[in-house]
């Protein structure tokens, strides 16, 4: 990521919309600008595999692990807005289990790009499935989008909800309703 770069686009934005990037508040905003967006960003630049592979361990179990309410911000690919909410995981493991915070680690990967709730769900549930090899998987995030609160039909209240099961998840009502049991109702106010 070139800094200098998004700095002189920065300014040019400012210049457009109309500002004066000399003034004195403005001065230092590119910086502070081309700083966040490489923070934001910085999902494009974590190698999954390293920050998957020490942080998993045997287990000898097939019972339910469920992490919820796992904090995400992310930015919307349409607009470039964020959208923030909560991840909940559900997993039946076979024989290898993540480390609690590493599913934390990996919400924020995906999260730290421009996305769609969509495919960001569906990410988080191909990763823990894949790297762990997992009997089921189910992936739920409830999100509010500033795209739709700030501008066009300001949906102050709206919440976004996307799921993605796979697996047993998919295949088993059962299991799919322990784990939204377990997750509970509505966790963005
Ligand atoms: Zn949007």
């Amino acid at each position: 990521m070139n800094e200098a770069k998004i700095e002189s686009l920065v300014r040019e934005l400012l210049l457009e919309i109309g500002e004066d990037p000399e003034r004195e508040g403005l001065v230092r905003t590119p910086q502070r600008v081309a700083a966040a967006w490489r923070f934001l960003t910085q999902g494009y630049r974590v190698d999954p595999v390293k920050l998957i592979n020490n942080a998993i361990f045997t287990q000898p179990t097939k019972s339910m692990v469920i992490v919820k309410n796992i904090e995400l911000y992310s930015l919307c690919e349409h607009h470039l807005l964020p959208f923030y909410g909560r991840c909940h995981i559900g997993y039946i493991p076979d024989g290898r289990v993540f480390g609690v915070s590493k599913l934390a680690r990996l919400v924020d990967m995906y999260a730290r790009r421009l996305q769609l709730q969509e495919r960001l769900t569906e990410q988080i549930s191909q990763e823990v499935m894949g790297s762990i090899g997992a009997v089921g998987v189910g992936v739920m995030i409830e999100a509010r989008h500033l795209c739709m609160m700030m501008r066009g039909v300001e949906k102050q209240n709206s919440v976004m909800v996307t799921s993605s099961v796979l697996g047993t998840f998919r295949e088993s009502v059962a299991t799919r309703e322990e784990f939204l049991a377990l997750i509970g109702t509505r966790h963005v106010e």
